[in-house]
């Protein structure tokens, strides 16, 4: 039997995630009471009432409704999305039952590619020039009136999706092409394409927390590989940061601003910056958790002492969104890393090698591989999805990145190409 007094979160689920796992594991330790949310009625419904509901994730203000009317039965008293579109219904299930989270408003804004340049822009956060344009304009008239390097995206994917940066006007052409197919096998209803500057420098990951309107900087990872395209696949974050305090305060302070620009107050964000000779730019800010496994990179509070034991990412976005006391916001002292594995190639995986003796490597801790054989890999602009995930822990950010590195030289992805 539940205590009446138990908690219990709406967890709200896209289909294509692989996220579960930890929140689900959150909610089992803290004694929390999960309904997880998802698009399509589970087979599992009748027989867990209360624990699994469908919502209609693509129509915010509906998604709320069908809250609304499941919390008269099982009370709710936090509500948590996981990715860039779930974090705007669950503002919109926070506003509609009285629940910690964000305006719906500011959720929106964070978004859209478009409306957050604009948003920061106003503000006076520092972010590239940019110009929207529609997709069935004629790219070979627009290559001329922009300067180059620039960065052509699409508004509302992610992960680097159908991002692609032009050097020349054939470029342009070209990427403008390429992202018009991308947003069409995407389904996109926005058929708009943005185009900015590109910003030069090294760029930084930083996961926060929303306090009452107050960023708290959980984590600052550097990418300690060059981010300078024509596409954008993500590959090492390390953490901490080898960045100078100093500059490191001014990235968090960046984040902050761009963060009170948009609206936002409560909960996880992720935000990507670069940094050169004229400080911190904004590059992207999401009011959502670190995508993907990543988040297994992070732990806090004191947990190797023998005191206690870690806190997960997921557990503090957990007890936030209840508003239970978080015991620390503080992560562990070792040094972190995680290896986005990079699409070895287009073609059908048939197999990887090498997993068993890159695991066995100093400092390594996992190397998770996600995709399965006879998985198509897909390579960037089109794709969006790591074959796999290395993660690495020890002394210094040196050592780690050695690790993520070396593990990687030890896995070989047969493909099939044909
Ligand atoms: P997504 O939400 O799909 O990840 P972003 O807008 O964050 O899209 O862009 C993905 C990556 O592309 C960034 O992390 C960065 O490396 C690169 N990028 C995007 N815009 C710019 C820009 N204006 N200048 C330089 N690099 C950029």
């Amino acid at each position: 039997m539940l205590r009446p007094d138990t908690p219990r979160l709406l967890l709200l689920l896209p289909t294509a995630t692989y996220r579960t796992a930890a929140f689900v594991e959150a909610a089992r330790r803290l004694g929390v009471v999960l309904t997880v949310a998802s698009e399509r009625p589970s087979t599992f419904q009748d027989a867990n009432p209360g624990g699994l509901v469908t919502l209609d994730l693509s129509e915010p203000d509906r998604a709320a409704a069908q809250a609304r009317a499941f919390a008269r039965e099982h009370p709710l008293q936090g509500v948590v999305g996981v990715d860039d579109d779930t974090a705007v219904v669950a503002a919109a299930i926070a506003t509609a039952l009285g629940l910690r989270g964000n305006d719906v408003a500011a959720a929106r804004a964070a978004r859209d590619k478009h409306e957050q340049r604009t948003s920061l822009a106003t503000a006076g956060v520092p972010v590239p020039h940019f110009r929207l344009f529609p997709v069935d304009e004629d790219p070979r008239r627009l290559a001329a009136g922009v300067p180059y390097p620039c960065v052509l995206k699409p508004l509302r994917l992610a992960a680097s999706r159908g991002v692609i940066r032009a050097d020349t006007q054939e470029d342009f052409v070209a990427a403008f092409e390429r992202v018009k197919r991308i947003l069409e096998q995407a389904g996109c209803a926005t058929r708009s394409i943005l185009v900015e500057d590109f910003v030069p420098g090294r760029e930084y990951a930083l996961e926060g927390l929303l306090l009452a309107g107050e960023l708290r900087v959980l984590a600052l990872f550097d990418k300690p590989d060059p981010l300078d395209g024509p596409y954008f696949e993500e590959t090492i974050y390390v953490t901490p940061s080898r960045l100078p305090a100093e500059e490191q305060r001014a990235v968090a302070a960046c984040a902050g601003r761009a963060a009170a620009a948009l609206g936002l107050r409560e909960g996880p964000v992720h935000a990507e910056l670069r940094v050169n000779g004229s400080g911190p730019w904004l590059i992207e800010l999401a009011a959502r958790p670190i995508g993907g496994r990543c988040s297994g990179a992070l732990r806090f509070g004191t947990g190797g002492s023998g005191l206690g034991t870690w806190a997960s990412l997921e557990e503090i976005i957990v007890r936030h969104a209840l508003g239970m006391q978080i015991p620390s916001l503080e992560r562990e002292s070792q040094a972190s890393g995680v290896m986005m594995i990079p699409v070895p190639g287009a073609g059908v995986l048939r197999e990887v090698r090498g997993v068993d003796e890159a695991r066995r490597l100093p400092l390594v801790e996992e190397v998770v591989i996600t995709a399965h054989p006879d998985q198509e890999l897909v390579p960037w602009p089109e794709g969006a999805r790591y074959p796999g995930f290395i993660f690495a822990r020890g002394d210094t950010p040196e050592a780690v990145e050695a690790a993520l590195r070396a593990a990687h030289r030890r896995l070989q992805f047969v493909i099939a190409s044909d």
